[in-house]
C-alpha cells in the first residue's frame, strides 16, 4: 500500500510565514510616474499591492518578486531590483 504524506496547515499561517524573505528582486515604485490607474493591483497573483491614499504601494513583507506588476505598469513606474541593492 502506497502511503502519502500530506502537510496541513492552519488557516492564516501566510501571516506568519511572511513570505517576502524568498525574493531576490523587488518592486521599486517610482510615484512621480505612477498615475493611480491601480493595474498592479489587479494583476499581482499574490494580492500584496494595496492603496495607500493616491498610491499603490506594495506589502514587501509578502511579495516575491515575480515581476508581474512592473511588466503590466502602463507607465514604467515599476522597477525590479535587486534585493538588498
Ligand atoms: S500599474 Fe503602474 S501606474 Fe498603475 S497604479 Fe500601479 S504603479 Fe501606478
Ligand atoms: S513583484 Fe509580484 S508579488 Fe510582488 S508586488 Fe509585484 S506582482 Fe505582487
Amino acid at each position: 500500500m502506497k502511503v502519502i504524506h500530506a502537510a496541513i496547515v492552519k488557516p492564516g499561517t501566510t501571516l506568519v510565514n511572511k513570505t517576502g524573505g524568498w525574493r531576490t528582486f523587488m518592486p521599486e515604485c517610482n510615484y512621480e510616474l505612477c498615475n493611480g490607474c491601480g493595474i498592479c493591483e489587479t494583476y499581482c497573483p499574490d494580492s500584496v499591492i494595496v492603496k495607500d491614499g493616491d498610491r499603490y504601494a506594495p506589502n514587501l513583507d509578502y511579495c516575491k518578486g515575480c515581476g508581474i506588476c512592473a511588466n503590466v505598469c502602463p507607465k514604467d513606474a515599476i522597477t525590479m531590483i535587486l534585493e538588498g541593492k
